[in-house]
């Protein structure tokens, strides 16, 4: 196979280069970021004055680490590094408790960003000739304006829709003959539950490619989507802190994610200790943003579990590649005492054939005990069979999911399309334990 390259000198330079080029760019982000107050404060503290007080990466380890509560208590412009008529852009994520995070750009980091992205695309094959559908929000959240100032670049045929209204996406699908997608994987796992109802088949789409992102999933869930719209479907891994989508992709060989280490110094580390875990071990991921100089963030906490993969990739790139995300460190269930991600609930279902495109996990409280309960949309021909047929899926389901989680969940079955989706990233757990 012949392999595309955006920046091939980079994307397969030898380890000892990527590391000087990582030197120097922390050096010089190293300044920029004593610009700003929180970082002067905490880095004068560890004996750090400029750029050239690390003379090795080893030294990065003296830094201590950033986190979301310190982007929050420093809003809006606690951690800016430049003069606000420097900033060509900013954006900005809610989270879940409200208090607003806000990322700057200057020019110069918004063109360094879009080259990393279209870096990504031409790295799973896509070319100039595509026909890009851009399925993500736009707006401050980065998915949509990230990959499409990348696209741009590259010279795709872009399609700027943005997220939602599904009788419109599989419209503009079909007219413009789309051939490369850019959604989160449980929208596009939706859509196909609506495909039919709406009046479209996938075998008159001209699909080819799905890069899909933003929220956990499985490596099942993939599989899923490629077999239901025959294309193949690219990992993207990116979070607004570190600038968003274009931090780690997956190649033609869709084996896990690059992550571009010219832009971003990774490490894992022990959640519970901050100990830095060497390669292949999983921990909290930690990010270090060596090219945004309106807004520098230093050994960023993104409370991802991931392992880092050192093996050359068949590809030939040299940068290491960040497994498939797990879970984050804030989403872990703990049920009667057992520790369960979504995502392996998730595994488990979507093998069974039966199982449709959607589900939900509601935890509950039963007395004293928690009650987990999955509830799956499964294809609406099983319906047509008779109730005994039922009865032995969900007794599927259940013995399945108790053999990967060892918990008794209660299975509830539903029509297609009829558990609440999202256009963007899933919700995919209701815990009602709380509140009851
Ligand atoms: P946001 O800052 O709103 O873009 O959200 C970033 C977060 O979304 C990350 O920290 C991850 O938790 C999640 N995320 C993004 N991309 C992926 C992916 N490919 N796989 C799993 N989780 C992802
Ligand atoms: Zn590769």
């Amino acid at each position: 196979m012949e392999i595309p390259y955006f920046y091939r000198e980079i994307e397969t330079a030898p380890r000892a280069q990527i590391e000087k080029i990582q030197l120097q760019r922390l050096q010089e982000i190293i300044d920029c970021a004593l610009q700003t107050p929180f970082y002067k404060r905490r880095l004068t503290k560890v004996g750090i004055n400029c750029g050239k007080d690390l003379t090795t990466l080893e030294d990065l380890k003296k830094i201590p680490f950033t986190t979301k509560d310190d982007l929050r208590q420093n809003f809006p412009t606690g951690m800016l590094a430049t003069s606000m008529s420097n900033v060509v852009r900013i954006h900005s994520s809610s989270g879940t408790t409200g208090v607003p995070t806000v990322i700057y750009f200057t020019a110069d980091d918004l063109e360094k960003w879009t080259n990393l992205i279209t870096r990504s695309i031409v790295a799973t094959g896509a070319t100039k000739d595509d026909i890009f559908q851009n399925m993500m929000t736009y707006g401050l959240f980065t998915g949509g304006l990230g990959l499409h100032y990348g696209a741009e670049k590259l010279g795709m045929t872009v399609i700027p829709i943005g997220g939602g209204n599904t009788a419109r996406q599989l419209q503009f699908m079909q007219d413009f003959k789309t051939t490369v997608l850019h959604v989160t994987p449980s929208y596009l796992l939706h859509i196909h539950s609506k495909l039919e109802e709406l009046g479209f088949s996938v075998d008159k789409l001209s699909l080819k490619k799905a890069f899909i992102g933003s929220e956990p999933h499985s490596e099942r869930a993939r599989k899923k989507i490629e077999e239901l719209y025959h294309i193949d479907a690219y990992n993207s891994y990116g979070l607004s802190e570190m600038n968003g989508p274009g931090m780690a992709f997956e190649c033609v060989y869709k084996d896990n994610m690059h992550i571009w280490e010219d832009a971003y110094i990774p490490e894992v580390i022990d959640p519970a200790t901050g100990e830095v875990l060497p390669d292949g071990q999983e921990g909290e991921f930690i990010a270090t943003n060596l090219i945004r100089k309106a807004m520098p963030l230093l050994r960023y906490r993104t409370r991802d579990l991931t392992h880092l993969i050192a093996e050359p990739c068949r590809c030939g790139r040299t940068h290491r590649r960040l497994s498939r995300i797990v879970g984050r460190t804030d989403d872990m269930l703990i049920i009667n005492g057992v520790n369960v991600f979504p995502s392996q609930i998730e595994e488990v279902i979507m093998k069974i054939p039966e199982v449709g495109t959607n589900y939900l996990i509601q935890v509950e409280k039963a007395g004293a005990l928690d009650k987990l309960i999955v509830k799956v949309e499964i294809y609406s021909k099983m319906f047509l069979g008779e109730a005994k047929q039922l009865d032995m899926l969900k007794g599927k389901i259940r013995d399945r999911l108790r053999a990967s989680i060892t918990i008794n969940a209660n299975i509830e079955l539903h029509e297609p399309g009829t558990l609440p989706a999202s256009e963007g990233k899933a919700k995919r757990v209701v815990d009602i334990r709380t509140e009851m």
